[in-house]
């Protein structure tokens, strides 16, 4: 698939690679053949600081506004690239490979880009959509287990929000099956990028509906503050567990639609339940409200494959998610 890259880039445009050290170790020749940027692997590179490097070295290289930046990686490289390509010189055009199931289904996909800021998850970005995204079953091949089943958390929670014939199908199959088939894959996947990209046609800048892709993420986005202990994709994976517990207790979900959820996540071999102290979750909550007065806004499943955005106080949040 690779070879088939220089299709897709603009013709006699300068290509400047940013890629991490871990892909670009796999994937050197590749990387090699153009000019590029190496930046460390993990959330943690996810700051400003990376990004200052990534505008120090574009300035180096001399790379003026017509300069092509190719982010190739997973989500942690999609969304700093996307913010680099996005603010260098007031925006370069740019365009992603995504290497890991997380960002092929949602990271690369949407055009929000950036970085965390004082343990903030996504406090600096732009909206700026990339050029294409490439997307092959073959680069996950080489995906560590971990990191693939956090990349299924996603897959579900797409299903959850909009899909469910998507979620069904993932019901009737098993780890291995769907790790195994790359038609499957290629399916379940495609499958999970229409339902994003379906709601980001409709609101690119989330004024209303694409609040809905952030299913399960106000719990992960606290359990990410709080810890280091989970991926992105297993956080997500708690905090959907969460909201669909706390939208049974305020009667918008049948219970066994909560089992067939929880069900789902563990046969991946996914957290759904998590030992950090609900009260420290809802003050990182409180801490990440960005603004929003004494309430938030809570994306709650009222079906599979339906959920609803509703506004909520802190003290409604805490009752139902501590059952109190
Ligand atoms: P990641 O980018 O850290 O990748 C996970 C690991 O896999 C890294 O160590 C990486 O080096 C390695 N890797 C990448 N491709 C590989 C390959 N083909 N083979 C082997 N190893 C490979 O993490 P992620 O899970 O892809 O993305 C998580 C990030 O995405 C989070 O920061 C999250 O906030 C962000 N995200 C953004 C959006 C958005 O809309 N912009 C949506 C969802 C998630």
């Amino acid at each position: 698939m690779l070879s088939g890259v220089g299709d897709f880039l603009p013709h006699g445009a300068r290509v400047i690679v940013i890629t991490d050290a871990n892909v670009h170790r796999r994937h050197m020749a590749f990387v090699d053949a153009y000019e590029h940027i190496v930046i460390g692997m993990g959330e943690s590179q996810k700051t400003l600081a990376t990004v200052e490097r990534i505008y120090r070295d574009l300035i180096a290289m001399e790379a003026g506004r017509d300069c092509f930046i190719l982010g190739f990686g997973g989500g942690v490289v999609t969304d700093i690239a996307g913010f680099a390509a996005s603010t260098y010189m007031r925006g370069v055009r740019f365009g992603f490979v995504a290497s890991t199931l997380l960002g092929q289904v949602d990271a690369s996909v949407g055009g929000k880009n950036g970085v965390n800021m004082d343990g903030y998850k996504n406090m600096v970005g732009t909206f700026a959509q990339p050029e294409f995204v490439l997307c092959d079953t073959d680069q996950l091949r080489t995906l560590p287990e971990r990191d693939f089943r956090a990349g299924l958390a996603e897959v579900v929670k797409a299903g959850v929000i909009g899909d469910a014939e998507l979620f069904s199908i993932l019901s009737s199959h098993t780890y291995e099956d769907i790790k195994g088939d790359a038609g499957l894959l290629a399916d379940v996947i495609s499958r999970a990028v229409r339902v994003k990209a379906d709601i980001v046609e409709r609101d690119e800048r989330e004024a209303g509906e694409r609040r809905k892709l952030n299913l399960g993420h106000t719990f992960a986005h606290a359990i990410e503050r709080t810890t280091d202990r989970y991926t992105h994709g297993e956080a997500v994976s708690i905090g959907m567990v969460m909201a669909a517990r706390i939208a049974v207790r305020a009667g918008m979900l049948g219970s066994e639609d909560e089992r067939k959820i929880v069900v789902l996540l563990e046969k991946f071999g996914l957290p759904t339940h998590t030992d950090i102290d609900p009260n420290r979750l809802l003050k990182a909550i409180r801490m990440d409200k960005k603004g929003d007065g004494d309430s938030i806004r809570f994306v709650l499943p009222t079906g599979i494959g339906s959920c609803e955005v509703r506004r909520m106080g802190f003290g409604e949040v805490e009752e139902l998610a501590t059952g109190r």
